[in-house]
């Protein structure tokens, strides 16, 4: 009996005790609830801070368009070229674009503004840069109506000059270098893009004749990611420019099918035998590169196997939009290459299309009528 006695008083004790840890438990768990709740919240502070970069090359046919978002939320928006209706404005309002803080457009051909107009009607725009180069057509005069209506404050692109765009992210302004150009593209503003060890470079259409403008100019112009110019034509990305950058990527905004042959084979055979890993929007659609500042990966429209692009590049040589012409050094004619009077073997250049033969002064062959 005396033991029960004093078991229950010992019960009564420990549920008394117990009571009180509960208590205090409670109380305390209270406690570290409310700093995990303040140290959720300052790492949710940190991580707007110290977000990611987001670079969003928009799938937009033969033509271009970049949309950049900051860490701190910041957009740029680098040409509003389009083949299709509002493709730029339906991507930036699936974004949930509001404002564009700054807009670089390059140059003023139609597959860099056609979209332009629209687009500052649309959004609320900071600062606007292009180069010093006007353009007789009503695309370019659109946009011009549509930036004063809008009072929007244009800035010159030039090299050596800086885009004031997130703090955390440098902006600078590597082309055109020069003011005199024969070709439009060579115009175009070259923007680089530094956010911690990550660089981005953006060409434009900008040739050959600018890149050697740019390296004579001793910017430093190594890159992880280099949009391509030109959309992969052979005008652009030279051997000794492609060595400059260095990249790890590149991004080529082309349409599956174009009339320009575009990305042109040589351009894909200097970034192969470089091992550059190549995303173009005519196989991956609408490519997203997301920088930590650290490192880049990329997240695609379209998933494409390594092995499936290899089979395309190869079908696609041997298909007829990117058939070869044989041109005679000695007669300046071209031909196809089952025509019955083709020059010998060490008379002979090729070209990828029939333009790039007409552009270097060769005639087309009369019996076979390339
Ligand atoms: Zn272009
Ligand atoms: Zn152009």
């Amino acid at each position: 009996m005396i033991i029960i006695k004093s078991l229950k008083y010992n019960f009564k004790c420990f549920f008394m005790v117990l009571l009180c840890f509960v208590l205090l438990f409670s109380l305390i768990g209270c406690d570290f609830s409310q700093n995990s709740t303040q140290d959720n919240e300052t790492t949710q502070d940190m991580s707007k801070q110290k977000g990611v970069l987001k670079v969003n090359y928009i799938d937009v046919g033969q033509a271009d368009s970049i949309l950049i978002q900051s860490p701190n939320g910041y957009n740029m928006l680098i040409d509003a070229g389009e083949t299709k209706d509002n493709a730029v404005i339906g991507y930036l309002n699936n974004c949930g674009i509001k404002k564009l803080n700054v807009i670089v457009a390059t140059h003023p051909h139609e597959d860099h503004i056609s979209e332009m107009a629209s687009v500052i009607d649309k959004f609320d725009v900071g600062e606007f840069y292009m180069p010093k180069k006007e353009h007789t057509t009503k695309t370019f005069e659109r946009m011009i109506d549509s930036l004063s209506k809008k009072n929007v404050t244009v800035k010159e692109a030039k090299a050596g000059s800086s885009i004031n765009f997130d703090n955390n992210v440098k902006c600078e302004i590597v082309a055109p270098c020069g003011n005199n150009y024969k070709d439009l593209n060579n115009w175009s503003a070259v923007v680089k893009i530094s956010y911690g060890n990550n660089k981005f470079i953006f060409m434009g259409d900008a040739e050959e004749v600018s890149e050697k403008e740019i390296i004579n100019s001793g910017v430093d112009i190594n890159a992880d990611v280099l949009k391509v110019g030109h959309h992969g034509s052979h005008s652009s990305s030279s051997s000794v420019f492609l060595d400059k950058v260095a990249p790890k990527y590149a991004v080529i905004s082309a349409a599956k099918q174009n009339d320009y042959g575009h990305p042109h084979k040589e351009t894909i055979q200097a970034l192969n035998d470089r091992g550059i890993k190549i995303f173009g929007t005519y196989d991956y659609g609408n490519i997203v590169a997301v920088s930590d500042g650290q490192n880049i990966e990329f997240n695609t429209g379209n998933k494409i196997e390594e092995n499936t692009l290899d089979d395309k590049s190869k079908s696609d040589s041997n298909s007829k939009d990117s058939q070869e012409f044989i041109g005679n050094k000695n007669s300046k004619k071209f031909h196809l290459p089952d025509c019955s009077s083709l020059p010998s073997e060490k008379n002979r250049v090729l070209f990828n299309s029939k333009e790039e033969a007409l552009k270097q002064g060769y005639l087309p062959c009369g019996s076979c009528n390339p």
